[in-house]
């Protein structure tokens, strides 16, 4: 692959509040994406106190190409996270949580369950705050959604499809396409009143037609939410970048959803799936882009 055009390059150095955000987190013994995956928002995010809890470990049990995380046989479920989860986000002094997890498939329940303990303890200890979750595909399971939508009550509820119909086996060998559209379906579904959200990662060899029909399936499973954003390898073990994507044509990628009516679209060269994720249910509070 060529070298990253000017576009990627992304300067942004940890500063004071960064600095906080990173003692708290070791100091509650408690994972991030934005660290685990290697995201290249992290000080940016920080320095807004803005980050991803990753919750039920560090270790996924699946294996996609494209992840940072490191997988594996993860250690038992702690007990006493969602505690620290709560802990942290008082500390902090966040209005608005964003978690997601590891994939749990050595879990009966995929780690649904926790996910709600988790949510519970974080609104428990921290009254207004609200909640997204950014979970696993569960097998799709109706149970398992069921219980996070109807006992978490999240009010953002993501399952990133990642990529597009034809690149989903070679990028997420353990997930399927169309599971992942049966989860989101059975979310929206539930008519909890919950967002329901995704996200989708370009450069990785999709043409534009299959960009547009991705949006048209997420819109139809019930999708409102979406981020689009270019792919990068984490390291050299990882899927290559096949093509760093001008912001003009991601640009045109979001103006796409919008027309297919997707109600809040972010597109742009380092949007991520959790970035900025505040704006969707608080958009006054929207940071300058
Ligand atoms: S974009 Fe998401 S994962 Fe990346 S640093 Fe920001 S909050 Fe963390």
């Amino acid at each position: 692959m060529h070298r990253a055009p000017r576009w990627m390059r992304k300067a942004f150095s940890p500063d004071g509040t960064s600095r906080v955000v990173t003692g708290l987190i070791e100091g509650l013994g408690l994972e991030t994406v934005c660290e685990n995956a290697r995201c290249p928002n992290l000080h940016e995010c920080w320095s807004q106190r803005q980050l991803t809890f990753m919750i039920l470990g560090d270790v996924c049990t699946r294996a996609c190409q494209f992840c940072a995380v490191s997988h594996g046989r993860p250690a038992a479920v702690a007990p006493d996270e969602p505690w620290r989860v709560a802990e942290a986000v008082r500390r902090l002094g966040l209005d608005h949580a964003v978690i997601t997890s590891v994939a749990r498939d050595d879990l009966a329940d995929e780690g649904a369950d926790h996910f709600v303990r988790v949510v519970q303890a974080v609104r428990d200890r921290n009254p207004g705050v609200t909640v997204e979750l950014l979970v696993p595909d569960f097998h799709a399971d109706p149970n398992r959604i069921r219980h996070v939508l109807e006992e978490g009550r999240p009010e953002v509820f993501a399952h990133n499809v990642e990529t597009v119909e034809r690149l989903s086996p070679l990028l997420r060998p353990s997930a399927s396409y169309a599971r992942s559209l049966t989860t989101l379906r059975t979310a929206s579904a539930c008519e909890t009143g919950s967002l329901i959200k995704s996200s989708l990662m370009v450069g990785l060899g999709e043409t534009e037609e299959e960009v547009v029909q991705t949006i048209r399936d997420l819109r139809a499973v019930g999708v409102t939410h979406l981020t689009i954003g270019q792919y990068l390898r984490p390291s050299a073990a990882h899927l290559p970048v096949m093509e760093y994507v001008s912001p003009t044509r991601l640009a045109r990628y979001g103006d796409l959803a919008n027309a297919e009516g997707l109600q809040w679209v972010r597109a742009g060269v380092f949007v991520r799936s959790s970035y900025h994720a505040v704006d969707a249910v608080r958009p006054a509070e929207a940071l300058p882009r």
